[in-house]
């Protein structure tokens, strides 16, 4: 076995996706000696720009909206610029009967019953959520009976309109947490409203994915990355971390870097793939268990002209009843060509992964002309963004918790494990699930860190803050009070922290 490279360290990240590039950001700005490590042979994570068949495509995330204040700053801080998803005209909903209808504003053109319920339903929820904190849903006056019911029961307790309840199930569970309404919570459902502001805000479409940036969203990790030049160093997946309360090592094939704290910025489903020495405090390996990715394929098909804008549509679709459950115009910034955009989630992405590729092309192309008609069936270009078969993400778009995880585990997410720390967009409370939550968390983490490593600097400080590692769970494994895998490197003296950033 080759001879490990070693380095000292404040901090090591561990990803190299917005919430480990903001963290990073922030604490060598602070002065602190940082090191990213990556596995993948790229910066940004599940924010991926790339030419298929020399077309971009904005394979993982790209919208922005007004209330993503912390997206917003960055892109601002960045110097990138943004634009309006293309709205003007009609919007198309295929209802149970897979008629095609036109329509304008959030509420699909279904029959007066059916648009009675579902405007009751978002009055119902939109009240639901304002009593919900995004930062604490478990502390909810109901939270442990909204944790015991799923989304899809307690819409059936609702309404005994099924088209009703498939079109509000739609916005969190299709187009959001990509998992089956049975398979999470109704308080879950609500953190991912309240995390976006409220479920009015889920429904409308321009507001929820109103801009995207010039150039692609991944174009933040991109820049981050660039700036911190060398401190990021790609093909380095994390094997093993030895960690105590104030010091740790991390173990890659290559490299072995001992720092004072590590952030280990990878969506919880990962964490696993890191073998830590001792061994995670029991309730860390338990809640981790009960977070995973849903699963959603995104499909792009560009075509040389926007061909549905002539016939007064916009491009954006709906539908429980399709193939293709949502559509939008992707068409990039000053491209004449025009591309669709469209989403194939949970349990309809396990029915098409079970097709042939050709077969599969074909189900998605039939869906699109669906709602566009048949020129939709005839792209120049078309690609299928698969998360779930990439080994550094494994499921899009983002992590939630399975029914009553949230109130049993959510608050123990983001203590810290001795010199360790927890966190991605997966966590966040605010931007829940999206890249204003990774930056968020991201500066969160980078706050503790800056105040914990200041505080140990000072004189009166000399002995390091012990997190606890059992913070939230008396008993739990504690980590050796001085590990000898894991010193305290010499530049952590010269650290001048200058403050962090909390949100
Ligand atoms: C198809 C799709 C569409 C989306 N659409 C939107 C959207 O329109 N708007 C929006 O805001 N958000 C969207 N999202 C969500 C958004 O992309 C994510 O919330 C955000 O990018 C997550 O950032 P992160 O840094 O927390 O995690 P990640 O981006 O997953 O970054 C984690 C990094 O850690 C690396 N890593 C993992 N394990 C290890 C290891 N052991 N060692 C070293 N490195 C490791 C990974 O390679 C990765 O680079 C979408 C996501 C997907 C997949």
């Amino acid at each position: 076995m080759p001879e490990l490279e070693r380095l000292e360290r404040d901090v090591v990240v561990i990803g190299a996706g917005a919430t480990g590039l903001t963290a990073a950001t922030k604490l060598a700005q602070a002065g602190l000696s940082v090191i990213v490590l990556e596995a993948r042979d790229r910066v940004g994570g599940r924010l991926w720009t790339d030419l298929i068949d020399g077309q971009m495509f904005e394979l993982g995330g790209q919208w922005v909206s007004p209330d993503q204040t912390a997206l917003l700053e960055t892109l601002d801080e960045l110097g990138l610029s943004t634009y309006e998803r293309y709205r003007e005209g009609e919007s198309v909903y295929i209802g149970p009967d897979g008629q095609a209808a036109r329509f304008t504003g959030d509420i699909f053109p279904a029959g007066e019953h059916t648009k009675a319920e579902i405007e009751r339903l978002i009055v119902v929820l939109d009240e639901l959520v304002a009593q919900t904190d995004p930062a604490a849903p478990w502390e909810h006056p109901e939270a442990s009976r909204f944790d015991r019911i799923s989304f899809r029961s307690w819409l059936e307790q609702q309404t005994d309109d099924a088209e009703a309840i498939e079109n509000i199930a739609l916005f969190i569970a299709d187009a959001m947490l990509t998992k089956p309404a049975h398979a999470f919570s109704l308080l879950q459902a609500l953190l991912m409203a309240a995390s976006a502001g409220s479920f009015s805000n889920l429904v409308d479409a321009d507001f929820i994915l109103d801009r995207r940036v010039v150039g692609g969203l991944q174009s933040v990790p991109l820049t981050l990355a660039e700036r911190l030049g060398d401190d990021v160093r790609l093909g380095q997946p994390v094997r093993h971390i030895d960690w105590s309360a104030d010091a740790a090592t991390v173990t890659t094939d290559t490299l072995a870097v001992a720092a004072r704290r590590v952030l280990v910025a990878v969506p919880p489903n990962l964490y696993d793939r890191i073998e830590y020495a001792p061994p995670l405090p029991r309730i860390r390996q338990q809640l981790q268990q009960h977070q995973s990715l849903g699963l959603v394929i995104k499909v792009h098909a560009t075509y040389p002209t926007p061909f549905w804008r002539a016939a007064g549509l916009s491009g954006t679709a709906f539908s429980p009843y399709q193939v293709v459950h949502e559509a939008y115009d992707n068409s990039n910034f000053g491209e004449e060509q025009g591309t669709l955009v469209g989403f194939v989630s949970d349990e309809k992405a396990d029915a098409l992964f079970r097709l042939d590729p050709a077969e599969r092309k074909r189900a998605v192309l039939a869906s699109l002309a669906a709602y566009f008609g048949p020129e939709a069936e005839a792209p120049t270009v078309y690609y299928e963004s698969d998360w779930a078969s990439e080994e550094w993400t494994q499921g899009a778009y983002a992590a939630s918790f399975d029914l009553g995880g949230l109130t049993r585990y959510g608050a123990a997410q983001l203590e810290p494990v001795g010199s360790l720390r927890f966190g991605s967009s997966d966590l966040a409370a605010e931007g829940y699930q999206h890249v204003d939550g990774a930056i968020r968390v991201g500066r969160r983490l980078a706050a503790e860190v800056i105040a914990e490593l200041g505080a140990a600097a000072e004189p009166a400080a000399a002995e390091p803050a012990a997190a606890e590692p059992a913070a939230t769970e008396p008993g739990a494994t504690q980590p050796a009070a001085a590990d000898s895998a894991a010193s305290t490197p010499a530049s952590s003296t010269t650290a001048r922290p200058t403050g962090g950033e909390p949100q």
